[in-house]
């Protein structure tokens, strides 16, 4: 088996097997930049280092060696010699982009000797020694995970005695010290001397790679971003391209278009006499790529036409990384960059109208998960021209973000985790800050430009950041700031607006977001292309009506006991449920009706003639008992009954466990009053609202939950379709409705061919099918999940990302038991999974007529539904 390749023989469509980088490395080689050379090891031999116990088996082992050769007869150059030595840069690169993979290590195949042969040969002792040192530095870090802090105050302690600011005033004597002294601090933490072979130093970056597949961060970052374990990573190892050997040097990073507005143009940074992760590290703060211009005008305008060959290639926007050795320029890496949501919906509608892409691909560009930040409140135009900016920093990534400040990725954790809204505020942020950045409602970095660490993650989580701020006087170890002569402290609120970077003191009000301009554009093509539809989760008009405005359909839920919170009504609620006698019982209901038929003709008026399925009462009783002293004793009052009873009666409704308790149909069946009741405030609802809107299609669906059986089933509907009729015929107006049933128990599933024959629809509710088919509770999953993560039992979490193969074999099958039986039978889905992308498309693909989501998520699912069809 092949599993080393020369990037002489890759190409772009080799992603899966070469990774991202090293696919894109190949494909550059091949349409002919200057890229240095090398090899790539392919993502199944990190895969086969997992199988073979963490370990690189002979065959691979062999043809690395192979390679390394191959290699240093096309550069010229060998490892360890003493002529002209090899160095090579070690480089993780996945089949996605992975931040939090390992960090690239360069200059490997320095030692002692190797250095003082560059040193002499190059005429450039500085850059010799400054290589060395940045290699004792990586390599120890990442291959030893010796903690990078440790060589950066000694950097630091170098800097103060010399009396300079910036790494690049330190001469070649001070740089060779330091080298010194970081092989003795390697030493001391590890205790071995720093590794002196080339290739013993190549073999423990190789396995470096492939070890940080698994770690922690890489982890948590696969989960949210629903990569496989299985895939793996490949390696890249290729020849070194020098930035850092004086003046007329330099490295840089650029995107082919404006990531975070999408506008067309070059956009970058670039840093003289730099090398690797100098330009995103903000150690000095980098000029725009424009500026490069001026100071290497043959190497920027080939790098010009660099840009616009790759991005014709690749018809997408890209993100480069480059270094100029001596003015001459060479490619280091290419990928269809990351960018805000708003950037990718300009981004797809600029290249249709620019004829590169078809609407359908257009669609296809953009990650639905994406569009989550465009409907997030804005801050309030009238609120924001009001407020003076107290500072100003880079806008990384665009949205408002207010919320209390914390400083530490931790603590933005466990504030977000009680409740919080935070904005994590850092000098700058690195790889292990993800979880803490994504518990932030925004981040604000003192140092680093458009591309540094902050803004690419924030960014890719659709999180507000604003970077580089400067004028932040920061003090991170005492947890505080100061900002235009304001000193800040833990708590104290701060508001950021990530489009145009700027920082406000306090609390600034947000407002919701719309649907317009290049967003609307795109939604109508997803729209034209969509089999499925999209309907809504919603209990009350405001969430109908916000759904009707994004998009929504119909809605495919509403649950009628979340029309009871309020405190009048949760008071005839209960009375209705402590009631003894069936008298008792009405005499509540009756109270209830004209609140759920209100309700419910405020649902048919925001929604239009669109289709409303009512689900008729779900939850455990119990949930709705007092257990104040207070309100069991006005209870008591009401229903002229004795504390005592009523504290009895509560007892009596303890259940042990209530998820799979009185509840569901069940509660209709206990009491068929109550559905009876509910039928009456549907179908009475309706009425009015046609009478209002005599063109409307109003046509109640009524939802009958946990059903597990069709005698259930037909023995509820009985009373709905008396009570129905009844009504209709009282008003002497036409009125259809259906009665269908969710899906939502296993055996439901099974026996779906006997249900269909009773049922005008089916609605999939995958949460409780989730949770009965798993036999998980979902509100202890949170419990135990972790550990199923961890030890990789389970990738996802299944009550977010649909289980296609246990939860989705049941719901395939429903199908196919339940449609030749009743040819009219409609069906959808109502758990959280409808708003998922994947999920959404498993159910278009054994397809159901529509998924209802909650309000946000309907152009997300809009979106993802168009994807599925495409
Ligand atoms: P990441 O995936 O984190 O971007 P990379 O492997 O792209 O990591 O490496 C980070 C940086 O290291 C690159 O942007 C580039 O500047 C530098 N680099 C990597 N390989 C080389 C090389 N062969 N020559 C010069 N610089 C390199
Ligand atoms: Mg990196
Ligand atoms: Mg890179």
């Amino acid at each position: 088996k092949k599993w080393v390749y020369l990037f002489t023989e890759g190409n772009a469509d080799m992603r899966e097997l070469l990774g991202g980088k090293g696919a894109n490395l190949a494909e550059m080689t091949n349409i002919g930049l200057p890229v240095p050379q090398g090899f790539t090891i392919t993502t199944e031999a990190c895969t086969q280092y997992y199988e073979d116990g963490r370990e690189i088996n002979n065959e691979i082992m062999g043809q690395i060696n192979e390679h390394i050769e191959k290699m240093e007869q096309i550069t010229g150059k060998k490892f360890g010699d003493m002529e002209n030595p090899l160095l090579v840069s070690v480089r993780s690169g996945a089949r996605a982009s992975m931040p939090g993979m390992m960090d690239t290590i360069l200059n490997l195949g320095l030692n002692e000797d190797v250095v003082n042969v560059i040193a002499q040969k190059s005429g450039n002792p500085r850059w010799a020694w400054d290589c060395y040192r940045r290699f004792i530095q990586m390599y120890s870090d990442v291959v030893m995970e010796v903690g990078k802090k440790y060589f950066e105050e000694l950097i630091d302690k170098m800097k103060d005695e010399r009396g300079v600011k910036l790494d690049v005033e330190l001469t070649a004597d001070d740089l060779k010290e330091l080298a010194t002294q970081f092989k003795a601090e390697y030493k001391s933490k590890i205790g071995k001397d720093f590794p002196d072979d080339p290739k013993e130093q190549l073999y423990g970056a190789i396995k470096a790679v492939f070890r940080s597949w698994d770690n922690p961060r890489a982890n948590v970052y696969r989960r949210d971003n629903d990569i496989p374990y299985s895939w793996g990573t490949a390696v890249n190892v290729q020849s070194m391209a020098f930035g850092n050997m004086g003046d007329d040097c330099g490295t840089g990073v650029a995107f082919t278009r404006d990531p975070a507005t999408g506008a067309k143009g070059l956009f970058g940074e670039f840093l003289t006499n730099a090398q690797g992760e100098d330009v995103v590290a903000g150690v000095r703060t980098p000029m725009h790529i424009q500026e490069m211009s001026e100071k290497f005008p043959e190497a920027f305008e080939q790098f010009k036409d660099v840009c616009a060959t790759l991005e014709e290639h690749y018809r997408d926007m890209q993100d480069m990384e480059f270094t100029v050795e001596h003015g001459k320029l060479f490619m280091l890496q290419t990928r269809n960059g990351k960018r805000t949501a708003q950037a990718a919906l300009k981004i797809a509608c600029d290249f249709v109208d620019e004829g590169m892409r078809t609407e359908k691909e257009a669609v296809a560009m953009i990650d639905p998960r994406n569009l989550d930040t465009l409907l997030h409140p804005q801050f309030d135009a009238a609120a924001l021209k009001a407020a003076t900016p107290a500072g100003r920093g880079l806008g990384a990534s665009p949205g408002a973000a207010c919320g209390k400040i914390v400083f530490s990725a931790e603590d933005a954790e466990e504030w977000n985790a009680r409740g919080e809204k935070v904005v994590l505020v850092r000098l700058e942020t690195s790889p292990e800050d993800i979880t803490g950045m994504k518990a932030s409602q925004g981040i604000l970095t003192v140092r680093g430009g458009m591309t540094s660490h902050a803004a690419v993650v924030a960014r890719g989580m659709g999180t507000c950041c604003v970077s580089g701020c400067g004028d932040i006087a920061m003090d991170e170890a005492n947890k505080k700031f100061t900002l235009a002569g304001k000193e800040y402290h833990e708590g104290d609120y701060i508001s950021i607006d990530g489009t145009t970077g700027n920082i406000y003191d306090g609390q600034i009000p947000t407002v919701d977001a719309k649907i317009a301009g290049e967003f609307g554009r795109v939604m109508e093509w997803a729209d034209k292309y969509r089999k499925l539809k999209v309907r809504t989760n919603a209990d009350t008009p405001k969430d109908a009506k916000k759904a009707r405005e994004l998009g929504a359909e119909g809605i495919g839920l509403c649950r009628t006991e979340h029309m009871f919170f309020e405190e009048d009504r949760i008071a005839a609620f209960r009375e209705m449920i402590c009631s003894d006698t069936v008298e008792e019982r009405e005499a509540a209901l009756d109270k209830i009706l004209p609140y759920q038929q209100g309700d419910f003709e405020a649902l048919y008026e925001a929604l239009e003639g669109n289709p409303v399925t009512i689900r008729f009462l779900d939850p455990p009783l119990h949930e709705f008992v007092p257990t104040e002293e207070e309100d069991i004793k006005k209870l008591a009052e009401s229903q002229g009954k004795s504390v005592e009873t009523i504290k009895n009666i509560i007892a009596s409704l303890h259940e042990f466990n209530p998820m799979m308790g009185h509840r569901g149909c069940r509660l209709a069946v206990t009491y068929p009053e109550i559905a009876k009741m509910q039928t009456r405030a549907v179908i009475r609802a309706a009425i009015n609202v046609k009478k209002v809107h005599p063109d409307w299609n109003v046509k109640p669906e009524i939802m009958i939950p946990l059903i597990c059986e069709v005698k259930e089933l037909k023995y509820v509907k009985k009373t709905v379709v008396e009570t129905a009729d009844e009504e209709i015929k009282a008003a002497g107006i036409d009125l259809e409705y259906e009665v269908g049933t969710m899906i939502e128990i296993p055996r439901a599933a099974l026996t779906a061919d006997e249900i269909a024959k009773e049922a005008d629809f089916f609605c999939f509710g995958t949460n409780d099918l989730t949770q009965m088919t798993f036999g998980f509770s979902r509100d202890d999953a949170g419990k135990f999940l972790n550990a199923y993560y961890e030890s990789k039992i389970f990738e996802n979490d299944p009550f977010a990302k649909l289980d296609q193969n246990g939860v989705g074999k049941l719901m395939e099958m429903t199908i196919k038991l339940g449609r030749p039986v009743n040819p009219n039978l409609h069906i959808g889905i109502c758990g959280e999974h409808g708003g998922d992308p994947s999920s959404v498309a498993f159910c278009h693909k054994i397809g159901l007529d529509y998924v209802s989501c909650s309000p946000f998520r309907v152009p997300i699912a809009r979106l993802a539904a168009a994807q599925a069809a495409i």
